[in-house]
């Protein structure tokens, strides 16, 4: 990226397409350790760059598919990447869900740029709060990033998740300052953070990392309620590689056995060592009392977003019904069912975060949120259906998903025909294209793009628990004790009590126009 020493961060010319984003990542110098060696370009590592490519992708569908994939800034005046805007209709916010589908469909795996988006969306009214209550001014601070990150056509990593050492103690009580990510000096011209972020979805594939707490905090953890936008190749960041399952088959040549050789996930963890945040990219510092708003309008944003995975589950569903036809049992009744059941699962995932946010209503900032009980409901049902989805996608595929020879041996002189032969599945059907999709059923469920798939689907945007808190809160079990009471016959029911009006159902059934 065409960085300056006195103006890192800073992109001359806005990114529009796919190579132009590669293009930018190009020459960065950043401090990348994977197996235990330094990666001078990461751009043309074989394990990173399919990661690299489904960042691209976003650029790529933003050209072929303006509609879906771009919207019209109020801070530039100009088309920008959807990731990068800031949603001023309800329709905005569920165009963000289309465009997440149609990614999952494209790449198969996470495109690692919601995040991002999430943040964006929810600093807006965040810091829009913060300075009403406390006179700060954090709000165009921060507008005023976001025009700089869409004139550029950046992406922005979302970095919430400290590596949180004793769990059940707050950042101020932990044995080690710096297993949350807090303030460790301050200048004139802003502060100087330390600490690690873990399981950094595309780190590295941003231009910018948005760094937030990640849990409620208190007075004594003042100094980790910071908020700060900061260039993925500031000085005093070390990224470290996450590994993913069978991730070393894109570094063997071939592309059979790596499933979908084209696109990946990419996580890391970051480690900061008394990094600088100028004032001018400082959005909340020390207003501990707005944490765990910032935490839950995130994670409100994020969870709906995981409707990304109903895209992803179109193409194992896909892959799943052509391994069955390339059996020659697609139409046996129980094959038939089970895809059924598949798309049944899929869309429920795929419903319950366009609900969200069709449900969306307007901040006070002007942005839109979307509705928070069905969005932690969306991703509730995350953790959950797409390991049904894997199991029933393994169950067409048969034993030899996982007992397959090499690509290697595929191309053998003296093997390859015998193997040609003994994996033939129905007449017609070419055995390579048989392995080939029993290696993307591989891949998806127990392969590198099962990390997006499956353990992401449980943890990203906060593990099961989390979700059921925030639905528990929401429940209103005394309104609906009401409701009960009253058609029973029990006593003198109120059912309208104005707080249950003020919240979830408040919003259910308000007919308004959210535009
Ligand atoms: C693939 C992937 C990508 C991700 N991408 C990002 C990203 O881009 N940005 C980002 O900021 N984060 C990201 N995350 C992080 C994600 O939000 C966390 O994984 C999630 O919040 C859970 O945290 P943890 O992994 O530390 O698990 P833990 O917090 O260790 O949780 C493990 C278990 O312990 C339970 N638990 C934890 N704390 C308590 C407690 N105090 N009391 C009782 N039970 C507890 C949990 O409910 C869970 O069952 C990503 C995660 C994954 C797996
Ligand atoms: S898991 Fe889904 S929502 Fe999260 S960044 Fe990846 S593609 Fe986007």
């Amino acid at each position: 990226m065409p960085d300056t020493a006195e103006n890192p961060g800073q992109i001359k010319s806005t990114i529009r397409t796919g190579q132009e984003y590669i293009d930018s990542l190009r020459g960065r110098n950043l401090k990348i350790f994977l197996f235990g060696e330094r990666v001078d370009e990461p751009v043309d590592h074989p394990m990173i760059r399919p990661s690299i490519n489904a960042v691209a992708a976003t650029y790529d569908l933003a050209v072929s598919n303006p509609e879906l994939a771009t919207a019209m800034s109020p801070y530039t005046g100009e088309r920008i990447n959807r990731f990068l805007h800031i949603a001023q209709s309800r329709d905005d916010v569920v165009n963000q869900n289309k465009m997440q589908r149609r990614l999952g469909q494209l790449t198969g795996t996470c495109f690692q740029r919601c995040v991002g988006m999430d943040a964006f969306n929810s600093l807006h009214s965040v810091t829009f709060e913060i300075d009403e209550a406390h006179g700060t001014p954090y709000h165009q601070r921060f507008l005023d990033f976001v025009t700089l990150a869409q004139s550029g056509g950046c992406v922005i990593g979302g970095a919430m998740t400290d590596v949180k050492g004793d769990r059940s103690k707050p950042p101020h009580a932990q044995a080690d300052p710096d297993l949350y990510v807090h303030v460790t000096r301050r200048t004139e011209e802003g502060v100087y953070i330390s600490g690690a972020k873990a399981h950094q979805t595309g780190c590295i594939n941003s231009h910018w990392l948005i760094v937030m707490p990640t849990i409620r905090l208190g007075e004594q953890d003042r100094d980790y309620a910071i908020v700060g936008a900061i260039p993925v190749d500031a000085e005093g960041i070390t990224y470290i590689y996450g590994r993913q399952s069978c991730d070393t088959r894109s570094m063997e040549g071939g592309d059979l056995d790596a499933g979908n050789a084209q696109y990946g996930g990419q996580e890391a963890m970051v480690i900061f060592k008394d990094v600088f945040i100028p004032n001018e990219r400082i959005f909340m510092d020390g207003e501990y009392d707005f944490a765990a708003m910032l935490v839950e309008r995130f994670t409100c944003y994020h969870r709906r977003s995981y409707v990304c995975k109903s895209g992803v589950g179109d193409v194992l569903i896909g892959a799943a019904a052509a391994i069955a036809d390339y059996n020659g049992v697609e139409k046996a009744s129980h094959i038939r069912d089970k895809l059924v059941e598949m798309t049944h699962q899929n869309e429920t995932i795929y419903s319950t975060g366009i609900a969200s946010s069709y449900q969306s209503t307007k901040m006070k900032s002007g942005v839109y949120k979307c509705d928070d009980m069905i969005a932690n409901v969306c991703k509730h049902h995350v953790t959950k259906m797409p390991y049904e989805l894997a199991r029933l996608a393994q169950d067409l595929a048969g034993g030899l998903m996982v007992t397959a020879p090499s690509q290697q041996d595929f191309e053998h002189e003296e093997i390859g025909p015998l193997l040609q032969k003994f994996l033939k599945g129905r007449e017609g059907a070419s055995t390579e294209d048989r392995l080939r999709i029993l290696r993307l059923i591989e891949n998806m469920t127990l392969g590198r793009n099962a990390v997006g798939y499956l353990t992401e689907s449980m943890h990203g945007a906060g593990s099961p628990q989390a979700q059921r808190v925030q639905i528990a809160r929401q429940s209103q079990l005394e309104y609906k004790k009401k409701l009960a009471k009253k058609l029973a016959g029990v006593g003198a029911a109120d059912t309208e009590s104005p707080t249950a009006q003020e919240e979830y159902m408040a919003r259910v059934f308000n007919v308004e126009s959210g535009d």
